[in-house]
This record gives C-alpha cells, sequence and structure tokens, in this order.
C-alpha cells in the first residue's frame, strides 16, 4: 500500500529533443501535477553554450536546481520520450533498450529532421538518468488505419521496399483529446465517432471510431492535408517536377519551400495566427485570403470524415489555434447547420474565445456535439510511460 502510494507520487521527465531544442516537463501522471518545465535552445549552434544534448541535459539539471528542483533527491519514476516516426515497426510505447534505439534510428530516413535528435535525446538522458526510459510514438495511435486508408496509390513493390505509406502524426494528441471528449460528454470512448481537429503551428484532423483512428490528414510525413503556419499541406504531387524542371528548384529547395515558406506564412507573411487575424481585421487581402483557404481546407477534411464515419458524435478543436480561434470554429460551422454542425455563439467566444477547460460550445440538442478540448501531449506521454513501466 505504502509503496503504491509512494509510486504514484513519483513524477516521470517527459524529454522531447528536437534537432537544435529540448523541452522537458517534470509531473506527475496521475495528479498531471507539473513541478517544472522549460525548454533549451540553440543547442549545438555557432556561438550557443550549450554544445549537445548531453550538455543540454546538464543545463536542464542547473535550471531546475536554481528553481529549487534537486533532480538528484526527485525519486523519478521514468523518462518519457517523444519520438516523431515509429514508422512501420512502432504502435505502441516500448520500454527503450539498445535494440529500440538502432530501431529508432534505422527509422531516419523517414523522418531526417526528427529520429537522429530523438536518438541523441534518449541517448544522452539514458546515460543521466538510471531509470526506466520509455518511447512514445507520434504516429503509433494512427497504426490503426485500415489499408484503403494508409496505402498510397503507388507500385506496390516500390512502396513496400522503402515503407512508403500514410503513418499520420500528432497521434499522442489525437489520442489524448479523443479520450478527454469521451470524458466531457460523459459516454465510452468506445460508442463515439469523432472528428479530432489539432490546429496549431502544425495542423491534423483525424476521423476516430470507438477509440480507433480510421483516417487522419498527415501522411508518410507530417506535410500532408491541411494548410500549416508554414507547410502547404495538400498540393498536386506533380508541383514537385514542376518546380524542379520549371523553375530550377533543387530538391532540398522544394522542401524547404514547402515546410517553411508556404502555409499561412507563405500566403500572407505571417504564421502567427494572432498577428494573421488581426491583418484580416484592418482589411488585409493577402490575410483574408489566407484565413479563407486554411477554412476551406478544413471544411474539405471534416466533410470527408463524415463521409467516412456515416455519424459522427462531436467535432472537437484542439491546440493553439484550435482552442483560441473562435473565428476559425465558426467559420468552420458556418453553412454546415444542415448537416446538423452549428456552434453557439456565446458559447463559442465565451472567455475571448480562449479555452484552458474543456467545453461543448454547440447548442444544446445538437446531433453533433462541436466541442473544445485542451491537448496536453506531456500529460499523455506521461501516463503512457507510467502505464508501461507500472
Ligand atoms: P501550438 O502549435 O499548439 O502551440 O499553436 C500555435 C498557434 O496557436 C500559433 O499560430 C498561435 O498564433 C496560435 N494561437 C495561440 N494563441 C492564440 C489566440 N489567442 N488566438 C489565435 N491563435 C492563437
Amino acid at each position: 500500500m505504502n509503496d503504491r502510494l509512494d509510486q504514484t507520487a513519483r513524477p516521470v521527465l517527459v524529454l522531447n529533443a528536437g534537432s537544435s531544442s529540448l523541452k522537458y516537463q517534470l509531473l506527475v501522471p496521475e495528479s498531471g501535477e507539473v513541478s517544472a518545465s522549460g525548454v533549451i535552445e540553440r543547442i549545438g549552434e555557432p556561438g550557443s553554450d550549450v554544445a549537445d544534448h548531453a550538455a543540454a541535459l546538464r543545463t536542464m539539471r542547473a535550471t531546475l536546481a536554481a528553481d529549487g528542483v534537486d533532480l538528484d533527491a526527485v525519486p523519478l519514476r521514468a523518462v518519457g520520450h517523444r519520438v516523431v516516426h515509429g514508422g512501420p515497426d512502432f504502435s505502441e510505447p516500448v520500454l527503450i533498450d539498445d535494440a529500440v534505439v538502432a530501431r529508432i534510428e534505422s527509422l531516419s530516413p523517414l523522418a531526417p529532421l526528427h529520429n537522429p535528435a530523438a536518438v541523441t535525446g534518449i541517448e544522452a538522458a539514458r546515460a543521466h538518468f538510471a531509470v526506466p526510459h520509455v518511447a512514445v510514438f507520434d504516429t503509433a495511435f494512427f497504426s490503426t488505419l485500415p489499408p484503403e486508408a494508409s496505402t498510397y496509390a503507388l507500385p506496390r513493390d516500390l512502396a513496400e521496399q522503402h515503407s512508403i505509406r500514410r503513418y499520420g502524426f500528432h497521434g499522442t494528441s489525437h489520442r489524448f483529446v479523443s479520450q478527454a471528449t469521451a470524458e466531457l460528454l460523459g459516454r465510452p470512448v468506445e460508442e463515439l465517432n469523432q472528428i479530432v481537429l489539432h490546429l496549431g503551428n502544425g495542423c491534423s484532423a483525424s476521423a476516430i471510431r470507438g477509440g480507433v483512428a480510421i483516417e487522419t490528414s498527415m501522411g508518410l510525413t507530417p506535410l500532408q492535408g491541411l494548410v500549416m503556419g508554414t507547410r502547404s499541406g495538400d498540393v498536386d504531387p506533380g508541383l514537385h517536377a514542376f518546380l524542379a524542371r520549371q523553375v530550377g528548384l533543387s530538391i532540398d529547395e522544394i522542401d524547404t519551400v514547402l515546410n517553411k515558406k508556404s502555409g499561412l506564412l507563405g500566403l500572407s507573411g505571417v504564421n502567427d495566427f494572432r498577428e494573421l487575424a488581426q491583418r484580416v481585421d484592418a482589411g488585409d487581402e493577402g490575410a483574408r485570403l489566407a484565413f479563407d483557404i486554411f477554412v476551406h481546407r478544413l471544411t474539405h477534411y471534416v466533410g470527408a470524415y463524415l463521409a467516412h464515419l456515416g455519424r459522427v458524435d462531436a467535432i472537437v478543436f484542439t491546440a493553439g489555434v484550435g482552442q483560441n480561434s473562435a473565428r476559425v470554429r465558426a467559420a468552420l460551422a458556418e453553412g454546415l447547420e444542415g448537416l446538423g454542425i452549428s456552434v453557439d455563439p456565446d458559447r463559442n467566444e465565451a472567455g475571448g474565445g480562449c479555452f484552458s477547460h474543456a467545453a461543448v460550445i454547440s447548442p444544446d440538442g445538437s446531433p453533433v456535439v462541436v466541442a473544445v478540448v485542451p491537448t496536453n501531449e506531456e500529460l499523455a506521454i506521461a501516463r503512457q510511460t507510467a502505464d508501461l513501466v507500472r
């Protein structure tokens, strides 16, 4: 009994290692209580004091100590690592050993910016903390996509040889939010058909039947699907050849244009949604068009997912834009009344339209519940980590 009490008070450290950054959060999975969080940036960049991820962990330790959190005295339960790409191998969180690290590394061709950074972060953390380490994959929740949804219409041997298929991303968030929606509605997740819209800097939509993902908007990489802050989302695949042949761009340049210079930024000059909204209000035509394209693409996916699911119980908004932009939520619902989808203006705009708690924003008695449900990827990773080491 005492042991169990002890166990549930012990925190999990959640690490999210990017190529030049390390985000961390120290929290208790059962209560959600966060005792520390932060981000170390510019790792390995010229002029930075932080040479690599091992140095970043030392910086983290020192920063925490300065804030009164002595990691040597904290009874750490485990470390949970966010890993972007689990490829075809990982459909569940996994306890990390040397073989797992090697497999994550071998998936680097599928996520050249993300997986090598995750491996570096994991290796540094394993050397630093003698507790169980768990990898939680951004793709895992979408391993349930049926073959007709996950397969591109490419030559089968080419696709199979190189593991080319739709994987989907933001899975930790889609899973967490769909479960939190079931709690909000007081119904088992198994009974609910949901469309979850994760709208942040990166944006993705998913169709979830009874808690199981059956469609999602991202694909082999996190570039497919919705319009995002700096990513184009869907374009004609012929665009790549056009840009190479007619414009003379290299593969790397095309990659940079589509990932870093497109989306809201490419259309309007800004990728921050707050600034975009201000420009729309000031009468900026480019910003207006960017907003309209964003909503148009969103409508496109919601329409498709209504058809795939047949019956939808809830449409759920989450992440920075989804939780804070009443304008986007109202714009999506506009004109969809005939499909049973509407938002109540007072509910949608409550608290300035910014939600830190889950809430229903559709009118009472609506055939489709429209809700805002804050995501919390760190808590989701901490819980999955704790479940695995329990
Ligand atoms: P995330 O990636 O989930 O952190 O979301 C980042 C996005 O959320 C950025 O485009 C922000 O501009 C947007 N965002 C944050 N707060 C607000 C707000 N109050 N209104 C509109 N967009 C917001």
